[in-house]
């Protein structure tokens, strides 16, 4: 459970913060928890989550966690070496390709990256 006590019993990332199902975690503290991405689109792809359950950014009310939220994403890709640049994405709802309802940032870099986005 996170430290403000929002996990759901079916959310798959809650499930990785509780434990209940194995992740690659390169990263923990109280509030965050960052593991490697199980389908990595490039070299380094890191997935950081609260440890709270909150479905999307548009359902985020705390500016404060969300900023932490990004830090947290810089701090990753700093450990994962990406002095060369770095994507983070935040795919939102179904039309942006969102599967896992549970907000996440992605890190991904290692590699050289394409623009515009599919
Ligand atoms: P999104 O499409 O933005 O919701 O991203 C969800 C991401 O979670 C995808 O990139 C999946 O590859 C990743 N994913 C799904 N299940 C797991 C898992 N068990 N461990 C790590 N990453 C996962
Ligand atoms: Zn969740």
């Amino acid at each position: 459970m996170s430290p403000s006590g929002t996990s759901d019993p079916n959310c798959l990332f809650c499930k990785i913060t509780r434990k209940d199902i194995p992740a690659n975690i390169v990263s923990e503290d109280d509030e965050f928890v960052a593991f490697r991405d199980i389908n990595a689109q490039a070299p380094s792809h890191v997935l950081v989550i609260p440890k709270e359950h909150i479905r999307n950014i548009s359902e985020a009310g705390d500016a404060e966690q969300l900023g932490k939220l990004f830090q947290k994403a810089c701090q990753v890709a700093r450990s994962e070496k990406l002095d060369g640049g770095f994507r983070v994405v935040v795919n939102t709802g179904d039309d942006a390709g969102q599967t896992v309802h549970h907000v996440h940032v992605h890190v991904m870099g290692g590699r050289r990256m394409n623009w515009p986005p599919g």
